[in-house]
């Protein structure tokens, strides 16, 4: 396993940085024109018909490579929009090859023989990653305000002993695992986080109704305080989930996200007004999170198909009766249990499900399983009310 991190860098941008951003845009740009009319089969072979049009910018041959490069995963796309594909983002791109960083000064070639210096603010976090010696660099990208560098590791797949299914919910993120214990990450402030920010948003439409460009800068620099401190709470829980995965040798199952929307569509107790507060954004993001940290550790990583996962008794797959509260009860078992907790025990026993090859065989039932309890028993245990605390 290779996984990649990118760490963002903060900096300060000149002027010539600013026409070298224009120059690389135009570059893609013309380089994106020239793969529609010639329609090439390969990245070389754009690089081939477009290098004497873009070798007259004067810059470095290292843009002209790395403009192909975007132009062509550009073109390669383009059957999904309806016009022809352009680049207006100011950014540059930049492989390994090309540039120099030396602690935090980082040197990036303009025209031949020409380079400029640009001095990266970085905290103690984004140091250890510059002077891990073991950590291979990638690609950066420059944006107008940060520099993006591509960190990647060798590491080999973690030996797992179990898994622990997580269950990503509006209040709360539930972890059950293979040794039998649950855990309930609150993440209500999250949600609450959400409603003060409708309101300040609902106040800034009040009060700029006058004027809209003051209106959009208020709304842009309210959306993005908004997803700071919501992505700051998310990491709080990632990196917990990430930890204990890592300690216990536990692989981390997942759903896969399509229920979420779906879930909340269908009419299921809760109302409209609660429906228009979800917002897929904070389950994709908790799991993009858990998902990169876990496979930066070397932490398998799998999704389980989200069917049933709330709705079935994982003891005897019969349909489940839902309360109020998010409870949950088997007509068959005669059990009650709390939804959440019933979710991420089906989440995680999909996973040693999928390992079996057919039902009713034992022969491919996983080494995993032996190691531990089985996961389908007695999911009474957590069911009286009380919800173990982490
Ligand atoms: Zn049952």
């Amino acid at each position: 396993m290779r996984p990649v991190k990118a760490i963002q860098f903060r900096y300060v941008a000149s002027d010539e940085l600013a026409s070298l951003f224009e120059d690389f845009r135009l570059m893609c740009n013309d380089a994106i024109r020239i793969a529609v009319k010639g329609k090439p089969r390969s990245r070389f072979t754009l690089i081939e018909i477009a290098y004497p049009r873009l070798k007259e910018y004067g810059l470095h041959t290292h843009y002209i490579l790395s403009a192909c490069e975007v132009a062509y995963s550009v073109y390669r796309n383009k059957e999904r929009r309806s016009t022809d594909p352009y680049i207006e983002r100011a950014f540059l791109k930049l492989d390994n090859q090309s540039y120099s960083l030396n602690h935090l000064l980082l040197r990036i070639p303009t025209t031949p023989r020409h380079f400029v210096y640009l001095t990266l603010q970085g905290s103690n976090y984004h140091l250890s990653f510059i002077d891990d010696p073991t950590l291979k660099r990638g690609s950066i990208t420059l944006t107008g305000r940060t520099v993006s560098i591509a960190f990647s590791k060798e590491i080999a797949e973690t030996e797992t002993l179990g898994e622990v299914g997580v269950d990503v919910n509006e209040r709360n993120v539930t972890t059950s695992d293979t040794s039998g214990v649950t855990i309930v990450f609150d993440t209500s402030k999250v949600a609450e986080l959400k409603e003060q920010y409708r309101a300040i948003r609902a106040k800034i439409g009040r009060v700029t109704r006058r004027d809209q460009r003051i209106s959009q800068r208020l709304y842009a620099r309210c959306g993005t305080r908004e997803k700071n401190r919501t992505t700051q709470a998310l990491h709080r829980v990632s990196k917990a989930i990430v930890e204990r995965a890592g300690e216990k040798k536990f692989g981390i199952v997942m759903e896969k996200l399509k229920r979420i929307r779906k879930l909340y569509r269908r009419g299921n107790g809760q109302s409209p007004s609660f429906r228009g507060r979800m917002n897929s954004w904070t389950f994709r993001e908790l799991q993009r999170q858990v998902d990169y940290k876990a496979r930066w550790e070397g932490i398998p990583v799998s999704y389980a198909s989200p069917r049933g996962t709330s709705s079935k008794c994982p003891n005897c797959d019969s349909h489940l009766i839902e309360f109020e509260g998010r409870r949950v009860w088997c007509p068959s078992c005669r059990q009650g249990g709390d939804r959440d907790v019933i979710a991420s025990r089906n989440i995680m026993a999909a996973s040693v499900r999928a390992a079996r090859p057919s039902k009713g065989s034992r022969e491919g039932e996983s080494r995993r399983q032996e190691n531990a309890s089985n996961p389908r028993s007695r999911w009474m245990e957590v069911s009286a009310g009380h919800r173990p605390k982490s």
